[in-house]
């Protein structure tokens, strides 16, 4: 129980000599709140004691981040520059150098041998992105927004050649392509897995003053947690629309997403190339490698299936929706076979004059918490979690340690105003 008569920031009760750690729950252990948890440590002060508990009814990645393409790249899907896509692509950089880091470091380590086996698979897939132009109206818009690309993520225009380079076979129906090399494809359980793992290496360096621990535990009330704890940072993606308190009061609507994983049979000729992109179209194919690929995604709005699983008949559904769109500018992929199918519950947000922005801020009032223990909420993050956890992570731990809500662009907690 939290004794302190001092609000947990201010700089008398940080200053406290014996003054017990500071605590803070994260609940959820997706893109959100792994990335959260990873600031907090880096954040807070060296000499601060901290005390991290991250809360997760399934465990790493059990939620629609450990489900999703990994496609990663800054751009919308007509070529423009996201909102601060700038800061949130450097950030990612940022993020996923910590995780390989975390995850070689573990490989080398004997006494982690076992769980380092797990990363046998690649991590992070840097071959780049193709998206084939497929409507001659917003070609144009396309090329000008190809103009004004970030030159840590540069976009090229290509023709029919060049692309074909790339993806043997592919099909352009515009006779152009626009090629993000800078782009990548990430194994999203595995990144997660390796977040934590740096996560607590940083702690173990921290001689004792921070401390991070996973627990297995779903929460059904979050003021439960009300006494233990001078932060509860909600980072439950579209099941924030589940808990007691919160429910409906967020501007959310959720869409459920299937991916189907597609094998190239080893007799089949025709393999993906080895350093070939992913491809984004009316479907995308985030690759896993030559004989293996995800297929994605089907958008069910207003779904409240947050199953993983994805029966037969659901399965079926999406292959025969994903397959034309997909086999529209790579028409290999039919000699493909469906090997597996699973499926995530995006959160997402309204959309606004910078674009569908995920919904941050303090929600002491909107829950009837008391003033001792403050309450944040991360969610929204919609089909962009990737790019967004990063940058979005390391702001929201900010405002959590200074307990201050003015640290996060108002573009993100202006969704509280308009509920007023
Ligand atoms: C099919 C699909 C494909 C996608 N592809 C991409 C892509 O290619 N690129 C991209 O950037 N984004 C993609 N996205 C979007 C991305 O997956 C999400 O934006 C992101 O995962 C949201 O992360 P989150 O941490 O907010 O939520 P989640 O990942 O859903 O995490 C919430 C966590 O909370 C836990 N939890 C929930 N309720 C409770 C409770 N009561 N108690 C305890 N724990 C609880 C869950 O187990 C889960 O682990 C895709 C989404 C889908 C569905």
């Amino acid at each position: 129980m939290i004794t302190a008569v001092l609000h947990p920031c201010s700089s008398a009760s940080l200053s406290l000599p014996n003054r017990p750690p500071l605590r803070y729950a994260i609940l959820g252990a997706g893109f959100a709140g792994i990335s959260v948890a990873w600031h907090l440590l880096k954040e807070s002060p060296k000499e601060l004691r901290l005390s991290v508990d991250v809360y997760d009814e399934v465990g790493i990645g059990g939620g629609a981040s450990g489900v999703s393409g990994g496609l990663l790249h800054p751009y919308s899907p007509k070529g423009k520059l996201l909102w601060h896509g700038a800061e949130c692509w450097r950030e990612c950089l940022e993020l996923l150098n910590v995780a390989e880091t975390a995850a070689s470091s573990s490989y080398q380590s004997t006494e982690n041998r076992d769980f380092s086996e797990s990363f046998g698979n690649f991590m992070v897939r840097r071959r780049g992105i193709l998206r084939p132009a497929t409507n001659a109206k917003t070609l144009d818009l396309m090329s000008d927004n190809a103009r004004n690309c970030l030159a840590s993520c540069v976009v090229e225009t290509i023709d029919k050649d060049g692309a074909q380079n790339l993806v043997p076979n592919l099909y352009l129906p515009l006779n152009c392509a626009f090629y993000f090399p800078g782009a990548m494809n990430v194994n999203p359980h595995r990144y997660l897995q390796a977040l934590f793992l740096a996560c607590q290496s940083s702690a173990k360096t921290s001689l004792g003053r921070k401390n991070i621990t996973l627990v297995n535990k779903s929460i059904t009330d979050v003021l439960e947690l009300e006494g233990g704890y001078d932060a509860v940072v909600i980072c439950l993606g579209s099941k924030v629309d589940f808990l007691p308190g919160l429910t409906g009061k967020l501007p959310l609507r959720t869409c459920r997403g299937v991916i189907t994983h597609m094998q190239l049979h080893e007799s089949a000729r025709g393999s993906y190339p080895d350093d070939g992109p992913s491809i984004l179209s009316d479907a995308w194919l985030a690759v896993q490698g030559p004989r293996n690929l995800h297929m994605g995604s089907t958008w069910e709005w207003q779904s409240r299936n947050y199953s993983s699983d994805v029966p037969a008949e659901e399965a079926s559904r999406a292959l025969n929706e994903l397959l034309p769109k997909a086999s529209a500018v790579y028409p290999d992929i039919e000699k493909w076979e469906f090997a597996g199918a699973r499926a995530g519950l995006r959160a997402m947000p309204p959309v606004t004059s910078h674009g569908s922005l995920p919904l941050l801020g303090c929600v002491n009032q909107l829950i009837g918490a008391g003033q001792f223990c403050n309450f944040w909420v991360f969610s929204g993050l919609g089909s962009r979690g990737l790019l967004y956890h990063a940058w979005l992570g390391k702001l929201m731990s900010k405002a959590v340690l200074s307990c201050n809500e003015e640290l996060l662009p108002s573009e993100l907690t202006s969704w509280k105003k308009n509920r007023q």
